[in-house]
């Protein structure tokens, strides 16, 4: 091989190399070395370990004829050959035949795809008319082929890698929640445990004022605790699907509006301000979306306090959504992404008691009504979540 030609075979690898997307890394491989072998169409095919059916998984055209991935079943003949046979295979035209016959005719050339040294699948080139393929043809090919596989081998390793990393990430969490629970299950539990201690205590008498003043503190302190086991209760079953929704036509503007009214009540500085259109009905389950609501509220009262909140409501299409935007001092955007997993809460000093286990449980709330939720945050000017449920056209 030639230094100029090892030189620009450099190139196209670094080129290759560097493109982070295994797709557009397989594009700047056939598109760059097609110069050196004319094909017009090239596609992978990979075996389905579920139905031994083959998936087509890349398809490109860099001449004539069919380009969509879906298109592709011109090559799959020959690929399920090369699965049979473990080897190259060659498929021409018969030499008899006029021109015009021979240019309406595929060449086809399959490889067998070793990924992780296991043949997975095939790659196929086809190429209409044109003379037939030389065998320095041949070794470009099938060293595309061989590049190819690295490139699907890479990009299966980036995938289970990104899978491990979330599972380290939960485990992570839920390390972490077994400190918060224990930590919040302790705190109203000393409460209860300390102001019930002294009420009973024979050597002192406290006055009615101070013993209602202990009263309603155990009162508030139970009432966490059973809204905490509540929650954890509520994922735990989210998480399992067995939580049954009861689902009806609800105005959501009008829900919304409730919670408002009982969340003003617990707060009456709160100020809460309305803007957009009435909302067309939707179905969904009023209690479970109350508590979506009650929940965000209940966020931007611990985690924004003094705020003013102004829920936006709007129609984009057949979906209703709603936005609840405090201005409060935001969330850093690298935190945004774990916002609304099981246990997460945004690390740092903080002295806001929680279990994160709110937004995850609004999510899946959200989700069971085949609706969306997601939050944008500046930082020192507030955080906006939204939620986009599909309008029944039938109510
Ligand atoms: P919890 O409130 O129990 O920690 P959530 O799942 O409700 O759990 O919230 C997860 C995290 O998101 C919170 O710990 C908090 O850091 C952050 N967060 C939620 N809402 C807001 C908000 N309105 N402003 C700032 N941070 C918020």
């Amino acid at each position: 091989m030639d230094s100029k030609t090892l030189s620009s075979l450099y190139d196209i690898f670094q080129e290759v190399q560097d493109k982070q997307d295994w797709k557009a890394a397989l594009d700047t491989l056939f598109v760059s070395l097609r110069g050196a072998f004319v094909f017009d169409n090239v596609a992978i095919y990979i075996v389905d370990p579920h139905t031994n059916g083959l998936d087509v998984v890349y398809a490109r055209a860099v001449g004539r004829g069919k380009t969509a991935e879906a298109e592709s079943a011109w090559g799959e003949r020959v690929a399920n050959n090369v699965l049979l046979r473990q080897k190259m295979v060659l498929s021409e035209p018969a030499p008899e035949g006029s021109e015009a016959d021979r240019l309406a005719q595929a060449s086809l050339l399959g490889f067998p795809l070793y990924i992780g040294a296991k043949l997975s699948g095939a790659l196929v080139f086809v190429r209409f008319g044109g003379p037939q393929y030389l065998e320095s043809h041949i070794h470009l090919a099938s060293l595309q082929t061989f590049w190819a596989a690295a490139l699907l081998e890479r990009r299966d390793l980036q995938k289970a890698r990104a899978e491990l990393d979330s599972v380290q990430r939960q485990m992570r969490l839920q390390d972490d929640f077994v400190s918060t629970i224990s930590h919040e299950l302790r705190t109203p539990l000393g409460f209860i445990k300390g102001y019930s201690t002294s009420l009973l205590r024979q050597d002192t008498s406290w006055d009615e004022a101070t013993q209602r003043e202990f009263l309603m503190i155990i009162d508030e302190e139970a009432d966490r605790l059973t809204r905490l086991i509540e929650d954890m209760l509520e994922s735990a079953r989210l998480q399992s699907k067995t939580l049954q929704f009861k689902f009806s036509p609800i105005r959501l503007e009008a829900l919304v509006r409730d919670v408002t009214t009982r969340v003003v009540t617990h707060h009456p500085d709160l100020q809460v301000v309305f803007d957009g259109p009435p909302l067309p009905p939707i179905r969904g389950d009023g209690v479970r979306l109350s508590q979506v609501f009650e929940n965000l509220f209940s966020n931007a009262i611990k985690y924004a306090p003094g705020s003013k909140l102004t829920i936006t409501t709007s129609l984009a299409g057949n979906k209703v959504r709603i936005a609840i935007a405090d201005e409060g001092e935001g969330i850093p955007e690298d935190f945004l992404p774990f916002l609304f997993e099981r246990f997460y809460r945004v690390p740092g000093e903080r002295t806001v008691t929680g279990t994160g286990l709110g937004l995850y449980i609004c999510k899946q709330i959200v989700m069971a009504h085949h609706g969306k939720i997601w939050v944008e945050s500046v930082l020192d000017k507030g955080t906006t979540f939204f939620i986009e449920l599909p309008t029944d056209p039938t109510l």
